[in-house]
């Protein structure tokens, strides 16, 4: 984006300007050396925090302590960083410590890997003491320094070039790979959420499948907090998330939940225990619950013709789980159906059943409850609910039309209705 190239150019000018030293680094100046879309500019700097806090009228002090500052510049936030070092490792996590420095070769010292060890100046020029550049030409994931020490420091570390790995398609050069295998272990010390951010990284990625396979060899995550073992790994056949678009997430992460044997039911428990939020836990959840009950009721490419046990028990899905949910189970089941070779008719006869739903929620029917109570002449009670449910099915199976009159002329007879029974 030129606009944010323009305006960290002006916050590195400003620092420049006032005596400091300022560059960009770490995964901007990577991801624009191979030609990747730039989110963060990043910007590092000898200056202090209170310098850079004192040099721009809109700052927020986002990790103070951590040495970052977040300028806002045209409504645009930029992070930028004092240069460091960390120091006192405990339980093999990023330490809570840091000590500013004034040099960025000190700074550049203490970050993962070669190709994040990269500084680009206003000038253009590089700093590139670890030949970060040459590790991209080349594709390797190359620790900074001595490998096995960069992990005991943060096991996470680890983890991240296996996603880095896996997002480029490079490989780890075998020092690296080879100090990982020896300290895999230490990845049990490491929180699920940082694992979790990974592993989303991973899965969002051009090629998850690779990384899946990569990690089950690492056996990266044999213990951790996200447990997932080689065997799991390898026998979910991971080639199908490639075949998934990459969002809405809850694909791929359904799609490697069914591989390694999580059932619909569990799989919401366990999302939420690896820390993502309740609401994509549940959405993801639904896609499997959906689609352990269509293959109950016999759903296949080769007898989705016009069967109406089908239809019912997808448009109970619908009504159950909501439209989203069908939605992604659509796309979930005709992708794997074509990653088998099979037809994905099936992805057009399912979109029919579900442009003919005409409400999905009571208050979409046509015929409100207190109409039912009134015309029926009954007390309010548990049948009321059952009833309305029947309503919706029914019209949702084109049985009755979602008209008032039509509804009201067929509550009588709606245990009747074909396909409308529980
Ligand atoms: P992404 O594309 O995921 O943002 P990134 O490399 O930019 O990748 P960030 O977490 O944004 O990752 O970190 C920015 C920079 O900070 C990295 O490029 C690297 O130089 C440094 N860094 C991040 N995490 C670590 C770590 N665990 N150990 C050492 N350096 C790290
Ligand atoms: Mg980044």
């Amino acid at each position: 984006d030129p606009e944010q190239v323009r305006l960290s150019a002006d916050i590195l000018r400003t620092l420049e300007e006032a005596g400091h030293t300022a560059c960009w680094v770490g995964g901007c100046v990577r991801d624009e050396l191979i030609g990747r879309p730039v989110n963060d500019m990043d910007i590092a700097t000898s200056a202090h925090p209170e310098e850079v806090d004192a040099l721009f009228p809109r700052t927020i002090p986002t990790g103070i302590e951590h040495g970052t500052v977040t300028v806002v510049m045209e409504k645009i936030p930029f992070e930028v960083t004092t240069f460091r070092t960390e120091s006192d490792y405990k339980d093999f996590r990023r330490p809570e410590e840091v000590t500013f420095v004034r040099s960025l070769q000190e700074d550049l010292r203490r970050r993962d890997f070669t190709m994040n060890a990269i500084a680009r100046g206003l000038d253009g020029k590089y700093v590139d003491p670890y030949d970060g550049r040459g590790d991209l030409e080349r594709g390797l994931i190359r620790c900074v320094g001595e490998a096995r020490e960069r992990f005991r420091e943060d096991a996470l570390r680890m983890l991240r070039g296996v996603r880095f790995a896996s997002v480029f398609g490079y490989e780890l050069e075998p020092k690296t790979w080879e100090a990982l295998l020896e300290l895999r272990g230490n990845m049990r010390h490491i929180a699920a959420e940082r694992i979790r951010a990974e592993l989303e990284k991973m899965l969002g990625g051009p090629k998850p499948a690779e990384g899946l396979l990569l990690l089950a060899r690492s056996g990266l995550l044999a213990e951790a907090k996200i447990r997932l073992t080689p065997q799991a790994l390898e026998s979910a056949r991971p080639e199908q998330l490639d075949v998934l678009p990459p969002k809405p997430a809850e694909l791929r992460w359904a799609a490697l939940l069914q591989g390694i044997g999580v059932s619909g039911d569990e799989a919401e428990n366990l999302l939420k225990s690896w820390t993502f939020s309740g609401g994509f836990a549940k959405s993801a959840a639904a896609l499997l619950r959906i689609d352990a009950r269509m293959n109950a009721a016999g759903f296949s490419t080769e007898v989705a013709a016009e069967e109406k046990n089908l239809r019912l028990a997808f448009v109970r899905c619908v009504l159950d789980f909501g439209r989203t949910a069908a939605e992604n189970w659509r796309v979930y089941h005709s992708m794997m159906d074509k990653a088998d070779g099979k037809s994905t008719a099936c992805f057009q006869l399912t979109a029919d059943w579900m442009a003919a739903i005409p409400a999905e929620s009571p208050r979409e029917l046509a015929l409100g409850g207190k109409d039912i109570v009134e015309r029926l002449d009954r007390k309010p009670g548990p049948w009321l609910g059952d009833l309305i449910r029947r309503l919706l099915e029914a019209t949702a199976m084109g049985s009755i039309a979602n008209e008032r009159e039509a509804l009201l002329e067929n509550l009588v007879r709606i245990e009747e209705v074909p396909g409308a029974q529980k």
